[in-house]
């Protein structure tokens, strides 16, 4: 059978992918179906933390998918309820919402917002504010938070109630969230999807104070940067702050679909019964192997994730067809002098490297447990391809 043939004629056509059939992996190096080995510097897109293999937490998936699969929220499950303690007690939130993906942890997140404003306010008073550049998912209202005009095509008429400010602008933000009827900012400290661009510490610490002023609630969406990516478990971290509301996905389930929204008090009692769920949220043998990516993220693995991301970085760095190094731990943006990074993806792809664009930059999020040899076998690869420069 030709899977990308049958793939073609029945999945609809919204991604470029490929020609690769990936069916395994051990490690940081996947498997395909020709028997080729690929070093794997993608993680799916950020999101296979613990790469493949990981013991662990095949054994608290099949243990807890042999127990009991799925119970509904109408009832209580353990792996759920230790997963949001856990989550709570590591980061000082005091509630967790479990949904299936970022855009839906945005969601979520926005709908506190709106809701925590209403009940203060009054109507009029549900504007969310973000920032250009941004990604923020591709539900209806997410695509609309999204601050890039390339996504506000097709899709008319667009949600009401959001407003973009340019980052890093500190005036413009102070502007923005001034005007009346802002209750909410939702920014990535570190945009990943815009071009792995890690925003101004004075922008964000401003951001901060402008909405504890202001009663704005402010969102961090880590839904790339989170659970330990950049070498903490949430990048806000690394700028002294706590938000009010965090949203993490990609990298939690390790693979499996989930998504979370966390919130300090008093937003983490603003959702009541009857106004936010979601079916599978909080899905016991998902929540079972998300404790186990919680659990790998101590302080030596963080220690780790930030080592190995200074090492890529350095050499990334010393590649004279590299213009410029962004991100921070396992979270990293590369930016091109001459070459197109889908050509340099491409020409990695054949040549055993799955890596990742963003923008016009190649983007590396790789498992958070890369071995330091399969790190030098990418950066080979990559080399290689930097060189080889008549062949793209
Ligand atoms: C990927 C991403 C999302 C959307 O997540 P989905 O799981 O695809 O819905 C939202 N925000 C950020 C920052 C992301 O990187």
């Amino acid at each position: 059978m030709d899977i990308f043939k049958t793939a073609q004629e029945y999945l609809m056509p919204t991604y470029r992918r490929q020609d690769i059939c990936l069916t395994g992996g051990s490690g940081a190096t996947l498997t395909g179906a020709d028997g080729r080995e690929y070093i794997d510097f993608a993680s799916g897109i950020g999101v296979n933390s613990l790469g493949y293999g990981c013991e662990k937490w095949v054994a608290a998936l099949a243990a807890q998918a042999a127990r009991l699969q799925h119970a509904s929220n109408l009832y209580y499950t353990e792996p759920c309820a230790l997963l949001a303690r856990d989550l709570c007690e590591r980061t000082g939130f005091k509630k967790a919402f479990f949904c299936n993906s970022g855009a839906e942890a945005n969601e979520c997140a926005m709908k506190i917002a709106r809701k925590y404003s209403f009940d203060a306010y009054g109507e009029n008073r549900g504007t969310v504010v973000t920032l250009e550049n941004s990604f923020h998912g591709r539900t209806m209202a997410t695509l609309t938070a999204t601050g890039q005009e390339e996504y506000h095509r097709f899709f008319h008429p667009f949600p009401q109630g959001y407003r973009y400010t340019p980052p890093n602008d500190i005036e413009a933000l102070e502007r923005t969230l001034g005007e009346p009827g802002v209750c909410a900012l939702l920014i990535e400290v570190i945009q990943g999807e815009g071009g792995v661009m890690p925003l101004d510490g004075a922008f964000v610490k401003a951001a901060r104070e402008l909405c504890t002023q202001k009663d704005i609630v402010f969102i961090c969406d880590e839904v790339q940067s989170g659970i330990g990516r950049t070498g903490k478990l949430f990048a806000y971290e690394h700028y002294g702050l706590m938000p009010d509301v965090a949203t993490a996905a990609k990298g939690l389930g390790n693979g499996l679909p989930v998504g979370a929204c966390l919130a300090a008090e008093p937003f983490s009692d603003v959702l009541t019964p009857g106004t936010h769920a979601s079916t599978f949220g909080g899905n016991p043998v998902v929540c079972a192997g998300a404790r186990v990516v919680l659990e790998a993220l101590d302080d030596a693995m963080l220690a780790s994730i930030e080592a190995k991301g200074d090492y890529i970085a350095s050499r990334l760095r010393s590649n004279p067809e590299i213009a410029q190094v962004r991100g921070r731990g396992l979270m990293i943006g590369a930016q091109l002098k001459t070459l197109r990074a889908a050509d340099v993806l491409a020409e990695c792809a054949r040549n055993g490297l799955l890596l990742l664009t963003a923008k016009k930059n190649l983007r590396l999020l790789p498992p958070l447990t890369i071995s330091d040899e399969e790190i030098d076998k990418g950066l080979c690869i990559l080399a290689q391809a930097l060189e080889n420069k008549e062949g793209l």
